[in-house]
């Protein structure tokens, strides 16, 4: 029996695992199967009613898939969760689960682009509108809540400039106005922060980042101490909704989840060392980062984290032309979108991730067109320095 207070190196490599395997693998089996054989119809009926435990479909349920899930509960200390597709495809779905036409959500105003856009212009197709305010000013959170309020969504740390959003204080909000809580948790991953501990109801990942670590599969999870509200999130939207994750990205996601830890120390060692580099680099105008002294949130940061993560946003002496030479010049970092890949990779927000946002309110929702973005990946600190070194010094800044 595994016990819950084992540490959390301990629990990413063996979470979840409590059935005994018949054959004495390692690792766990990949269930490739779509569906599942029933001894006869009373069986089938009767795991179609939970009156015993069984398959039907890998849309519903599938072992490789619940062994991510427990072991993603385990991590997030939460009770359980469901796997979907995608990170887009947990988020759009545990919005749809608390929400219905004319209810209302309060988002804070930077979101990563695609969280953005279902928000702000799916959403209010289906009349539930998305007000965005700023969450590191918590009381212009409680200001904007009205009785349609349902939920209140946000990323902290926040994708692209890692605003920090004290989760105390929005919990202490919402329990007041009994709405919803759901948090991104993709930049920091559990290993830096648990939200559920500080009683959010749901947590959502990106876990195509840190969780699979290796840029090679798509995945997405909600977490939540709730069991009874993730079964509803899995039979009535998941399910239904159909953003299953394949079996064998779940089967890849077990894997990645076995170094987490030991990654994500990587991933903020290297990610300090760049930041006070880049903090001191003549061409360099702002360094946005968590772990900087100089950075807004850090007092909060410290407070509410384990650690800072490993995404550092700056902006380039110069502007935009200076912005778009340097991630042009770089050899070793790749200028591509996503992030919590072991390779270091950069972009430009305004221009990738975030170009959903409207060109006229980036300033409003706290971008800028020129601002670099980078994933400090796991090659050693040193090369990733020299490359930078010598981009900026080509940037012409
Ligand atoms: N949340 C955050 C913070 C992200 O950065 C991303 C993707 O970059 C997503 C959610 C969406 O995840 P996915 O691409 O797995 O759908």
């Amino acid at each position: 029996m595994l016990r819950k207070d084992y540490g959390f190196d301990t629990l990413s490599i063996h979470g979840g695992t409590e059935e005994n395997n018949p054959k004495n693998a390692l690792n766990p089996p990949i269930f490739m199967t779509s569906t599942y054989i029933f001894d006869d119809v009373k069986d089938a009926q009767d795991i179609m009613n939970f009156e015993k435990q069984g398959y039907i479909y890998t849309r519903g349920n599938n072992p490789t898939l619940q062994l991510f899930e427990k072991r993603m509960a385990a991590l997030e200390e939460g009770e359980e969760a469901v796997a979907f597709a995608s990170g887009m495809a947990a988020i759009s779905s545990v919005l749809f689960s608390f929400l219905s036409p004319g209810d209302n959500l309060i988002v804070h105003k930077t979101l990563y682009g695609s969280s953005f856009t279902v928000t702000h212009k799916l959403l209010p197709q289906y009349h539930i509108n998305c007000k965005s305010v700023d969450f590191t000013q918590p009381e212009t959170v409680e200001a904007a809540i009205d009785k349609n309020t349902k939920v209140l969504y946000f990323e902290t740390p926040s994708n692209p400039n890692l605003a920090i959003i004290d989760m105390e204080r929005i919990v202490k909000i919402a329990m007041a106005y009994d709405v919803k809580i759901i948090v991104d948790n993709t930049f920091a991953t559990p290993y830096f922060q648990k939200p559920l501990s500080f009683d959010v109801d749901v947590v959502v990942h990106s876990a195509t980042k840190y969780i699979c670590g290796h840029g090679d599969a798509l995945g997405g999870v909600a977490v939540s101490k709730d069991t009874e509200y993730i079964q509803k999130l899995k039979f009535d939207y998941m399910c239904e909704f159909g953003g299953v994750m394949s079996p064998f990205n779940a089967w890849l996601m077990l894997r990645g989840l076995k170094t987490l830890g030991p990654r994500m120390r990587q991933h903020e060692a290297n990610a300090m060392c760049i930041a006070k580099f880049l903090e001191s680099h003549p061409k360099i105008e702002v360094v946005m980062y968590p772990g900087l002294a100089s950075f807004t949130g850090h007092e909060l940061a410290r407070r509410q984290m384990d650690g800072f993560g490993a995404i550092i946003s700056f902006e380039v002496k110069g502007g935009i032309e200076a912005a778009k030479k340097l991630v042009n010049s770089v050899q070793l970092a790749k200028l591509a979108v996503s992030l919590g890949d072991c390779e270091t990779l950069i972009e430009l927000p305004a221009a990738m991730t975030h170009a959903g946002y409207p060109k006229e309110k980036l300033h409003e929702f706290g971008l800028t067109e020129s601002m670099v973005r980078l994933s400090v990946g796991i090659e050693n600190a040193k090369d990733i320095i020299e490359d930078l070194d010598k981009a900026l010094n080509a940037s012409g800044a």
